[in-house]
């Protein structure tokens, strides 16, 4: 991540991480080392403390979340920690975090061992669309539960429309739209996330592009362009989908297509005149 950046360097906390007995009964030296990125341009020309991010309180929600709980691993406190300030502090939209544990019980001379982590919020757009049983239901039952996954914030749902079903199976109509989230996973982990509500929805995937209770794609993930065989980011058919490219016209219609760089607007008035 470039950008401004607020670094703290080697903040130490003494804590009862380890997977031995004797680490988490004795506890020892942990450091800390964390980058925040944040724009600073606003706090720096005002010289304002109010349009700051006190390194102060970040500190102490660094050794909070260091002592609160005690974790088997390293990668624990890190994650831990990582969450905790892309929570806590509001202007911060991505950290690096490196935990050090210079005691860890090897049998060896060494300066340290540690973990570094990089977590950022990314701005996403999830689609979403039922055509069986209680569809405003369903889809309301996972706009809840994406609203209260805690590496998720839901930021805008557009209207629910009605749409014919499409890919040539004959089928009921669809309740289809749009949401906007941020979120702390990756594209993967949100792609499982996805697929978890769908099941319990209780999809079952038969016919493809069949009747179904859920169906959950991911249309944008930031500007991250993805192609694996599980996934394709931008979603792949996203320009030939009138009930993704309509609700994206209501809730971001300047946001980018990050291959083609055509704005949802263009990308919907493209497939009208076609
Ligand atoms: P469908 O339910 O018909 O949308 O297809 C779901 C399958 O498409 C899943 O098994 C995913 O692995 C794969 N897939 C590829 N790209 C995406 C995406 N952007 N969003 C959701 N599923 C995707």
């Amino acid at each position: 991540m470039s950008g401004d950046v607020i670094k703290i360097k080697s903040l130490k906390v003494f804590a009862h991480h380890g997977v031995f007995e004797e680490e988490k009964q004795k506890g020892q030296n942990f450091y800390i080392n964390a980058n925040l990125y944040s724009d600073l341009a606003k706090a720096g020309r005002k010289d304002d403390y109010d349009l700051a991010t006190s390194y102060a309180e970040v500190c102490e929600t660094i050794i909070r979340s260091v002592t609160e709980v005690n974790y088997n691993l390293i990668e624990a406190v890190a994650e831990h920690v990582a969450e905790a300030i892309l929570h806590e502090y509001p202007l911060v939209t991505g950290v690096d975090i490196e935990v050090s544990k210079p005691e860890a019980p090897i049998k060896a001379t060494f300066h340290s061992v540690s973990v570094e982590i990089h977590r950022e919020w990314k701005d996403a757009y999830i689609a979403f669309g039922s055509n069986m049983g209680d569809r405003e239901g369903y889809i309301e039952d996972a706009l809840d539960a994406i609203a209260n996954h805690h590496l998720i914030e839901l930021k805008e749902v557009s209207t629910k429309i009605e749409t014919k079903p499409y890919g040539g199976v004959k089928q009921d109509d669809f309740l289809n739209g749009v949401c906007h989230i941020r979120t702390i996973m990756s594209a993967k982990e949100l792609l499982e996330y996805l697929g978890k509500l769908e099941l319990i929805a209780g999809r079952e995937r038969e016919v493809h592009w069949g009747p179904r209770t859920l169906d959950l794609d991911i249309i944008l993930f930031g500007d991250e362009i993805i192609s694996t065989k599980d996934l394709c980011v931008p979603h792949i058919d996203m320009n030939n989908r009138d009930f993704v490219l309509e609700p994206m016209c209501e809730i971001a219609p300047f946001v980018r297509h990050p291959i083609t760089h055509k704005t949802m607007s263009d990308m919907l008035a493209e497939l009208k005149n076609r």
